[in-house]
């Protein structure tokens, strides 16, 4: 990677409701094409992609389930929806000319790649953006989970979770004007808090594992490119 950067190898993780932009239901390709050209800048300077996508804008198991459709099933179609944003995403990466592979925990032979980590690694270190969908497989999980899994498996430097504000505040920053950005966290404050930045199973494994993780603004044009330069990005939370 460029000398600069922070980071040599990063698990990015982008939320399926994102795609939203100005859609009610599925995908806003301006969304889709900004994310490209911001992943595309990373790339370009040297930096290792891996995204785990979510799939929130189309299915989510528990809301399925909550209308009375069975939980499993209902998890399936949103692992399901995972892959199809995943496709998407492949898709705008692929006409910016970014070399792009997509790696499903499901089998889905002769639309995606299976996930195998010694092939995603060697994608990787040849800077191909891998795209793990379908999350880790099962049900009952999320893909914040999904995402420090595949984070961890391939040895990232950090997992970075794109959200709406600009980091992990003392309050909702949407709805309480005082609320203040944390710069950094420990693992155990965000559990003792309960701060919500990921859900429980996911901020235990990058615990016990002492993954870093960074919340920032994906709406934020160059937050990425910047927090990867080294630039006072978000919110770092780590040992
Ligand atoms: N899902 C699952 N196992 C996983 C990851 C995801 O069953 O390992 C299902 C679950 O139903 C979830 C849906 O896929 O609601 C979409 O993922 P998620 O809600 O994490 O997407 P996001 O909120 O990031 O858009």
């Amino acid at each position: 990677a460029d000398k600069q950067s922070r980071y040599k190898r990063i698990l990015l993780k982008l939320s399926g409701e994102a795609l939203l932009g100005e859609v009610n239901f599925g995908i806003d390709p301006k969304v889709l094409n900004r994310m490209a050209l911001e992943i595309g800048q990373l790339v370009g300077i040297g930096v290792q992609v891996g995204i785990v996508i979510g799939g929130g804008n189309l299915f989510r198991g528990a809301a399925l389930s909550a209308a009375g459709l069975d939980r499993v099933t209902g998890d399936h179609m949103g692992m399901l929806a995972t892959v199809m944003n995943a496709l998407a995403l492949r898709d705008a990466l692929e006409r910016c000319n970014i070399a792009t592979r997509v790696m499903s925990a499901i089998p889905m032979s002769g639309v995606v790649d299976h996930y195998d980590r010694r092939n995603a690694m060697r994608y990787l270190r040849q800077n191909d953006v891998v795209i793990f969908a379908a999350g880790t497989g099962n049900p009952f999980f999320t893909t914040d989970s999904a995402a420090c899994l595949r984070g961890i498996e391939v040895e990232a430097d950090v997992v970075v979770k794109a959200t709406k504000v600009d980091g992990v505040y003392t309050a909702d920053p949407m709805k309480d004007p005082s609320a203040k950005r944390y710069k950094h966290l420990s693992f155990d404050e965000v559990l003792e808090k309960q701060l919500g930045v990921m859900d429980m199973t996911a901020i235990c494994l990058t615990r016990d594992h002492n993954m870093p993780v960074r919340v920032f603004n994906m709406n934020k044009h160059g937050a990425l490119v910047n927090l990867v330069m080294g630039g006072d990005e978000g919110t770092l939370i780590d040992a």
